[in-house]
């Protein structure tokens, strides 16, 4: 068997990653950050850039605004990410890597350490980034972070172990929702191949994040599946949970995740979107499209982002409202 053949690179990118390794080699101890609520690729490429710098002899301070989720505290190197919101550090940094935030504020109240001269090296895959760092490494083909980190890995020459393939094999796993979403490219699957050559547990790790449910998470589902409402057309599907379900069913936040693909997967619906209550009255909007419209730029107009089938916003109203007006623009994106 001949080995898959390591990926060409058009000159730009490989720039970006030597400006990378670069970056790393220059410093010696570093921050390692992702977005706050993290999810599967965020919590994967933060432990695989603290593995990374690992491997080039420096020091790597992983840290989170929140706790990483349940679910993927499997990974063992996931109990050293610190959560800046419980144990918050004293210690300011001038060397921070970021790694899947579309946007500055995506980091949250980490920022709060990092020196006023820090430099920032931006590692992300959002087609909405808007390259905010001193280095930036940013390929929006990437179906996640893991996988442009695989592409540094693979660049830098530096040998895989199975520590680094869990992660790496997580998050591409996680982003593509079981390697089932249009971003499923061939590049994804050669990476996840050469992961499962390190010994991955690929059956475990998708039966422990895709199969498995908690009681909490079903409960939240069947409080939202009861408020499933269609447009006239049946072409958009909501759902909203209060801020009371999760305290009465026990859920925590992680608990809503998956639960917006229900809207989405209806036939003939476009676009999905699962409405959240926040604890100050706020509504956290995520929204998920088939592809007829780009859920992404309807996300930016309300001051959020992400991708066009995924993306997410913040919106300063009450729920009611806050539904009307986002099914309205949704309605208009799909009318356009
Ligand atoms: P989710 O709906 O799962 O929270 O997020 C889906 C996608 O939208 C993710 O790629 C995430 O990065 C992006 N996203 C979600 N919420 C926000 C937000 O408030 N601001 C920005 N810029 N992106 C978001
Ligand atoms: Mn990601």
């Amino acid at each position: 068997m001949t080995a898959a053949k390591a990926a060409a690179f058009p000159a730009a990118y490989n720039a970006q990653l030597q400006a990378a390794l670069d970056f790393m080699r220059d410093g010696n101890r570093f921050l390692v950050v992702s977005h706050v609520q993290p999810d599967g690729d965020a919590i994967s490429s933060t432990l695989t850039v603290g593995w990374l710098l690992r491997q080039l002899g420096k020091q790597a301070v992983m840290i989170n605004e929140g706790a990483v989720p349940v679910r993927l505290q499997f990974m063992d190197a996931s109990a050293d990410i610190v959560n800046h919101s419980k144990q918050p550090l004293t210690e300011t940094f001038d060397r921070i890597i970021a790694i899947d935030c579309a946007d500055y504020r995506r980091i949250g109240s980490v920022k709060e350490i990092f020196a006023e001269s820090a430099q920032l090296l931006n590692i992300d895959h959002h087609p909405t980034n808007d390259a905010f760092g001193t280095a930036n490494l940013i390929r929006i083909d990437a179906a996640a972070t893991v996988e442009i980190l695989y592409d540094l890995i693979e660049f830098g020459g530096i040998p895989l172990d199975r520590e680094a393939a869990t992660a790496i094999y997580t998050g591409l796993l996680t982003d593509t929702g079981g390697f089932r979403y249009s971003n499923t490219t061939p590049r994804v699957m050669h990476a996840a191949s050469r992961m499962l050559e390190e010994n991955v547990a690929g059956h475990w790790i998708a039966n422990h994040l895709l199969e498995q449910m908690t009681k909490p998470q079903l409960l939240l589902l069947q409080r939202g599946l009861s408020r499933l409402t269609f447009s006239d057309d049946n072409r958009i599907a909501w759902l909203y949970i209060a801020f009371a379900d999760m305290a009465e069913t026990g859920a925590v936040g992680d608990d809503l995740e998956g639960l917006v693909n229900y809207a989405l997967n209806v036939e003939g619906v476009d676009v999905g979107i699962l409405f959240k209550e926040t604890e100050n009255g706020d509504v956290k909007v995520s929204m998920r499209s088939s592809g007829k419209a780009d859920v992404a730029a309807i996300a930016q107009s309300f001051g959020g982002g992400g991708h066009v089938r995924a993306a997410g916003c913040r919106v300063e109203l009450a729920m009611q409202e806050a539904m009307a007006s986002v099914v309205q623009a949704v309605r208009e994106a799909l009318n356009a």
